[in-house]
């Protein structure tokens, strides 16, 4: 089977406030994907739906989910509980669709430990101040200190985007997603992954069917 038909996992990172959740929103435009909805302690904002942008957990109900293996990646994050659910993704990919995975830079490392071919990209806001004044706009009800310890990860994590295959600086959401769009296109033409393609030509098929 021609790989670029497989499903693949899709890794959006970037720090806190970037923009992350509204250029998946801005790429369902451009194709067709899943998004991993990812179990969180934390507690719900405003503008949140339960389910939709996350499963609300208490910390028993997450470890429970860790203790009994359901989790592909768990991380700590100022303080809350986040993972992934192995069988979300593990799903949509025997479906072969791509899922699409909206996690910080310690979930993307352990991603890519379970999913080698997975194209992991690093979102990066135009400047710190830009970063500020949006996480700040998101109107989450977070308190200084929050805010605070937002910023000072986001330094960090921003200093390994050098790590991800692909840094896409999130200026205006449409020419985020379209630069995304495009880095996927390519990433699914790169020879290594059309290794069958070849053969089945040689096979005498006709393969721009
Ligand atoms: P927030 O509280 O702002 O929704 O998320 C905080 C950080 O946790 C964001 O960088 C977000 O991408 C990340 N995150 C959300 N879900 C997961 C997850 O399942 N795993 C990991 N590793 N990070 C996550």
């Amino acid at each position: 089977m021609d790989k670029a038909k497989q499903g693949r996992v899709v890794v959006i990172a970037g720090p806190s406030g970037v923009g992350k959740g509204t250029v998946i929103g801005a790429l369902k435009k451009l194709r067709d994907f899943r998004v991993s909805v990812s179990h969180t302690t934390r507690g719900i904002r405003p503008s949140e739906t339960k389910d939709v942008s996350y499963h609300f957990v208490t910390r028993e109900q997450f470890r429970a989910l860790v203790d009994e293996g359901l989790m592909l990646e768990t991380t700590c994050y100022q303080g809350n509980y986040y993972g992934t659910s192995r069988t979300a993704v593990e799903d949509a990919l025997a479906l072969g669709e791509d899922v699409f995975l909206d996690i910080e830079v310690e979930g993307a490392k352990n991603v890519r430990r379970a999913f080698p071919d997975a194209v992991e990209f690093f979102l990066l806001p135009p400047s710190m101040e830009e970063l500020e004044r949006r996480l700040r706009d998101r109107n989450s009800g977070e308190d200084e200190p929050t805010i605070q310890g937002r910023l000072a990860q986001a330094r960090a994590e921003i200093a390994c985007a050098p790590g991800f295959d692909y840094i896409v600086v999130n200026g205006t959401v449409a020419q985020t997603a379209a630069e995304i769009d495009a880095c996927l296109k390519a990433h699914a033409l790169r020879a290594g992954e059309r290794a069958p393609l070849v053969e089945r030509l040689l096979a005498g098929e006709n393969i721009t069917l």
